[in-house]
This record gives structure tokens, C-alpha cells and sequence, in this order.
């Protein structure tokens, strides 16, 4: 390929630097295995620190370099001991997601062979699904940072939950799209709209659109659950489920609910996804109880990484980069079914230095 790709990259905080840095080395490694043209990265300046340092939560000029890039990898972003006036954490990414429209959070759920697991019935090692976050409205839609709260003094806050029909069509529709890959790979496909639609109207209203797009996918088997039973069924039956199509505290909630079913958020990656941009993170925050001492699992910032290469593929109708994903994919399968990637989160004995050159020592070995 001619093209040198680039790639915004934001650290932030806490563990949020060591797994992006994790993620960027076994990336470069990736690339030089498969003689690929390196990236160039363009490294912004964001993050509690940073604000605490100059008042500001991202560089001058930070979101419109940002924006400018073909994609955006990300470690985590906030301190709870570092706050603005008002009390909250900054949250430069928010706004990044929402100048981007970057309205589809991908997050798998995923089990590794002899990885921790949670849960007793031998079935969970099937566990093999995708939570797919509405990520620019919902709830999140008056985000303390926004602004929009529309009643916020000291015997009321009133916060609105926004649901658009021309989002929720797109959501929808990548939904669908996206159980149809997994129909093409031989996964579970079948796709869910979770959501409380007895109780509120916003929510009858992102079913109904729901079931208005999927006349357009008649091959894909739909059902619904409401967002309560599909609480109890991510630990009841986890299995059963291909693609979760729902709103964004939902899916900000169960996510999380998706990395403790697996061993832990270390092992839970997300892909932002807009029309023009997307944005590649771990599902986890910045860990503050464990930062600075070589705990943290670096394997969800490098599985986000592996995401990020197979949209660049897509993107650019580059073979070559969807081969440097699956590399990444098969290497830590591999790491697992060979007992060499054992992370202090799931109880093992290595930390993010050693989880991070142990995937590379896979990477190179397979190639050989
Ligand atoms: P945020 O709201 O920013 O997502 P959070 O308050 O949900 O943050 P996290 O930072 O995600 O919190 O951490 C939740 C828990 O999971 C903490 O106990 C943390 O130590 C643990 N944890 C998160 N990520 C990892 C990781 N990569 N490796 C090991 N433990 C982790």
C-alpha cells in the first residue's frame, strides 16, 4: 500500500498509558512481521494530568488532529482525585465520539481457552458475543460535560434520555450488518435488541425502529430481551446470545456486567464506529488502584488494536491489514491454549510487561 496510515494516539491516565503503549508496540511488531509499512503516529496530549497540569483536558488543536486521522487508539482517560469545578471528570472523549458521531461502540465478549472463568456451567466456555453500545445519545445525551442537564441545582437535577430516529436507524442497521458477518464466519448470529420498551416510550421507539430495519435483513433471526432479564441472562445462559443491539447506559452497564463473565475488563476491547472515523479503546477505565505497578492486563488494549487494524482493512480494501488482525487474534488464542499468557487479573503471575512481550515472542514464532 502506498498510503502511510495515521493514527491519533491518546494514552491518558493511569493504566490507560501502559496499554496503549502495549498496544502500539504489538502493532509495530505485527506490521515489521508482515513487512507492512509502519503507521505514523501522531501522539496527543489528554488526560486528568494533563488538565491538572494546564487547565485544558486535551492540546490546542488536539480533536481536530484527532479527527483528522484515519483512526484513533486510545488507553483510558480521568482520575476520581482530579475533578473540575464541578465535581466531575473530564471527558475530552466524549466529545470526541460525538464530533465524530461515533454511534456504534463495539465490545465483544469473548472466552479464552484455560482464562479465567467465572462462571461454573461448562457451556460459558462458548461464551462468544458482541455488545453493541449506542454511544453518542441515551442517557449519555446530558453527560455531565455536555451541559444539557436541563434542571441541575441543589433540590433537583432533571437529565434527559435522547433517542433519535436517524441514530437508531444507523445503530440498527451496523447490527445487522454486523450479525451478518458473524453469519459469514459460522457464529452465532443471532441478533437482540435489549431494551425496556414495557416501560418507557423511548424505548418502544428503539424497538419499533428495531423492527422496522430488520425487514431489510430477513436472513437474520432476531428476538428481544428486556434490559433487566438480560441482565440475569448474561449469567444464566451468556452462551445463547450472537449481537445486543442497545441504548447507551445499558450498554455502558452490561459491558462491564460482559468483562466479569470473562475474568475481567482487561480482557474486554471496544470499538467506537462512525460513518467516517472510529475510535479504539479498552472497555476499561484508567484502574487507579492498580496503576504504576505493572498489574493491569494489557490484552483488552491489544485486542482493541487487532480491531482497529481489521477496520483499517476494511477501510482501505487492504488484505494485508484484516491478516496482521487475525495474527493478533490467533497469537493470544494461541497464548491461552499454550498456558503462556497467564495475566495477574485472571490470578496468573504476569503483569502488562509480560503479558505484552509474550505476545510478541507469539507473534514472531508463528512467523518463523
Ligand atoms: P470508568 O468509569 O472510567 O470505566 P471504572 O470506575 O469503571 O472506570 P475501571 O478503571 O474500569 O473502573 O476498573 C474497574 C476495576 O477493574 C478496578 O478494580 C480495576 O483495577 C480493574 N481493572 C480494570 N482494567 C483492568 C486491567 N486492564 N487489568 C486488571 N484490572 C483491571
Amino acid at each position: 500500500m502506498e498510503k502511510k496510515i495515521k493514527i491519533a494516539l491518546l494514552k491518558g491516565d493511569g493504566i490507560g498509558i501502559d496499554v496503549a503503549e502495549a498496544a502500539k508496540v504489538v502493532i509495530d511488531q505485527t506490521l515489521e512481521t508482515k513487512k507492512i509499512t509502519q503507521f505514523d503516529y501522531y501522539e496527543i496530549k489528554t488526560g486528568a494530568k494533563y488538565y491538572q497540569k494546564t487547565g485544558l483536558d486535551i492540546e490546542p488543536g488536539g480533536e481536530e488532529m484527532t479527527e483528522q486521522c484515519d483512526a484513533i487508539l486510545l488507553g483510558a482517560i480521568g482520575l476520581p482525585s482530579i475533578r473540575t469545578a464541578e465535581g466531575t471528570e473530564i471527558m475530552p472523549h466524549l466529545r470526541l465520539r460525538e464530533r465524530m458521531d461515533l454511534y456504534a461502540a463495539v465490545r465483544p465478549v469473548r472466552v479464552y481457552s484455560n482464562s479465567t472463568q467465572r462462571l461454573i456451567d461448562p457451556r460459558a466456555e462458548k461464551i462468544d458475543l458482541i455488545i453493541l453500545r449506542e454511544n453518542t445519545e441515551g442517557l449519555f445525551y446530558t453527560a455531565s460535560t455536555s451541559g444539557r442537564s436541563q434542571i441541575a441545582n441543589d433540590y433537583e437535577v432533571r437529565e434527559t434520555l435522547r433517542i433519535t430516529r436517524s441514530n437508531t436507524e444507523k445503530l440498527h442497521r451496523f447490527a445487522f450488518r454486523l450479525a451478518e458477518k458473524r453469519k459469514e464466519q459460522g457464529k452465532n448470529a443471532l441478533l437482540t435488541c435489549v431494551d425496556k420498551a414495557n416501560v418507557f416510550k423511548s424505548m418502544a421507539f428503539f424497538r419499533k425502529i428495531f423492527d422496522e430495519i430488520s425487514i431489510e435483513f430477513p436472513a437474520i433471526e432476531t428476538s428481544y430481551n428486556h434490559v433487566d432479564a438480560q441482565a440475569l441472562d448474561m449469567i444464566r445462559r451468556p452462551w445463547e446470545f450472537g449481537v445486543l443491539v442497545m441504548e447507551n447506559i445499558f450498554g455502558d452497564i452490561l459491558s462491564d456486567l460482559g468483562g466479569g463473565i470473562i475474568g475481567g475488563m482487561g480482557m474486554a476491547p471496544c470499538a467506537e464506529i462512525g460513518d467516517h472515523n472510529a475510535l479504539f479503546q479498552p472497555s476499561h477505565g484508567t484502574a487507579p488502584d492498580i496503576m504504576g505497578q505493572d498489574l493491569a492486563n494489557p490484552l483488552a488494549g491489544i485486542l482493541a488494536g487487532s480491531m482497529m487494524l481489521d477496520y483499517l482493512a476494511e477501510k482501505f480494501d487492504d488484505q494485508s491489514l484484516a491478516d496482521c488482525s487475525k495474527m493478533i487474534d490467533r497469537n493470544i488464542e494461541r497464548g491461552f491454549h499454550e498456558e503462556r499468557l497467564r495475566p495477574y487479573e485472571l490470578g496468573g503471575d504476569m503483569g502488562t510487561r509480560a503479558i505484552t512481550e509474550e505476545v510478541i515472542a507469539l507473534i514472531c514464532e508463528a512467523d518463523r
